[in-house]
């Protein structure tokens, strides 16, 4: 059953898309099964994998208004195990015509009740909004990641945030819960980085994670390559860094994850070396 994670800070250009696209491909490569939701017009998960938003012919938008069938929708990507439901301008449309809808706010909940056991997370990147495409998001998702930006207005707008996610929890979606916060763009140069991490510490304890992404001009330049940092520079700190993100995730701690890799190893050699011994044997006879 998939874990739905919405990503999502109404505040714009604060890293939701850069942290969907790259969570995506590490859960991906490290074999899970994942779709990742386009449902922000701008379309820049879309792009950001590297699909033409102008070839489009079904979107999300046609998902919300038409009540196509999802698996229409549904595209490969360049990431083995990472589907995409595209977005395209065409997406702006939707917040208006979805007001005098009926079940307006959940129609991507009731549009993903069909694909849930075939994935293991959905990932939403919400646009820098909370309208009714965020809050088709919210409703549908299990938990929300909150990406923010280390720069001075941080915490401006969080509070807008945590009242909108109240009210769907009051209203639309219950077990809504908040994932985790995950500090973007810090720039170690600056005092003001430091100040802002302490800031979201104490407003968000305990949701704040660990690895803290720092501004890399790598993740800058992937989009415009159509590709994920992973396949972009996969040596760079950035890819380093959502790859712990990643596994900070998944619960996976770095001791953990050595632990892990050195079982695999010996696994490897032992099989390597029973290969090797039926091999031997096989020459004997
Ligand atoms: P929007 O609200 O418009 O959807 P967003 O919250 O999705 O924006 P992104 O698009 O992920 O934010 O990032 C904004 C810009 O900053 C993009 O040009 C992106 O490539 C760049 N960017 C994101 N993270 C980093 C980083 N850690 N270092 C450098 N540049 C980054
Ligand atoms: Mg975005």
């Amino acid at each position: 059953m998939a874990k739905v994670i919405a990503l999502c800070n109404q505040k714009g250009g604060v890293g939701k898309t850069t942290t969907a696209i790259n969570l995506a491909t590490y859960l991906a490569l490290s074999g899970k099964k994942i779709l990742l939701i386009d449902i922000d017009p701008q379309g820049n998960a879309t792009s950001g994998l590297g699909i033409n938003k102008h070839d489009i012919k079904h979107s999300v938008y046609h998902l919300l208004i038409d009540d196509a069938d999802p698996r229409s929708i549904m595209i490969g990507t360049q990431v083995p195990n990472l589907s995409l439901f595209p977005s395209n301008l065409n997406l702006t449309g939707a917040e208006v015509e979805l007001v005098s809808a009926i079940g307006r706010e959940h129609k991507l909940k009731k549009a993903l009740a069909g694909l849930l056991n075939d994935f293991d997370f959905i990932l939403i990147d919400c646009p820098p909004s909370l309208g009714l495409l965020t809050i088709n998001a919210l409703s549908a998702a299990n938990s929300i990641l909150i990406p923010i930006q280390c720069e001075y207005y941080a915490l401006e707008g969080l509070s807008q945030l945590v009242n909108t996610i109240n009210l769907v929890k009051e209203n639309i979606n219950p077990s809504l819960v908040v994932e985790g916060v995950l500090l973007t763009m810090a720039d170690y140069r600056t005092k003001l980085t430091n100040e802002v991490i302490n800031e979201v510490k104490k407003f968000f304890n305990e949701k704040v994670y660990t690895t803290v992404i720092p501004r890399n001009i790598r993740l800058a330049e992937a989009p415009g390559f159509g590709k994920p940092i992973a396949m972009y520079d996969k040596n760079s700190i950035a890819a380093q860094k959502y790859e712990d993100f990643t596994n900070e995730l998944l619960g996976i701690k770095k001791a953990e994850k050595t632990e892990q890799n050195i079982v695999e190893q010996n696994q490897h050699n032992d099989n390597n070396a029973n290969e090797l011994e039926s091999i031997g044997e096989g020459e004997i006879k």
